[in-house]
């Protein structure tokens, strides 16, 4: 093994390394798809680099976190104002002889005003009466003056909603 330790060998060695070393350099400097991509990832890692070492000031925290709590005020103000419609105010009205009252309730899946709590009036005291229902007949009935009421054993609540909403739509109820 003498010839390895040979200068002729090392010297050879040598110039092959550095044509070797020469060759890759070259071969990098030509291909710009390669070299593209060592230069982003340069350039990444000296941002990165950059955005780590950055000194923050308190007060720009501060206002980004003002910002976000503004964006997330404004977003569910928006979310939760609802327009209240012309009909809103109409929760009273005597239909097929009673009188009734209700609410609207805004239904956000389907995007329509409900009628909700619809409740027939006495007609000797106005209180609010309560339904009662056995299977056979469907009745009113006032807790204050014990009225009661027949209405041909038909559920005609359904029947009130309806016009309710066809009165809208006519426009012909009082605002
Ligand atoms: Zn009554």
């Amino acid at each position: 093994m003498k010839w390895i330790k040979s200068p002729w060998t090392i010297s050879l060695g040598t110039a092959i390394f550095s044509m070797f070393l020469a060759m890759i350099y070259d071969y990098l400097k030509k291909n710009p798809f390669l070299s593209t991509i060592i230069e982003v990832v340069k350039w990444v890692s000296n941002k990165i680099i950059l955005i780590l070492n950055y000194e923050i000031k308190v007060w720009w925290i501060l206002c980004a976190i003002l910002a976000i709590v503004i964006v997330i005020v404004f977003i569910n103000l928006k979310r939760g104002k609802i327009i209240k419609p012309d009909f809103y105010n109409y929760r009273k009205d005597t239909l097929k002889d009673w009188t009734w009252t209700w609410d609207w309730q805004y239904d956000s899946k389907s995007r329509k005003w409900d009628i909700i709590n619809l409740i027939v009036r006495c007609p000797s005291c106005d209180t609010p009466m309560y339904n009662i229902y056995n299977g056979y007949y469907f009745d009113f009935k006032c807790p204050r003056c014990d009225y009661n009421t027949k209405t041909n054993n038909v559920d005609i609540r359904n029947d009130v909603k309806i016009i309710i909403k066809s009165n809208i739509e006519k426009k012909i109820y009082k605002k």
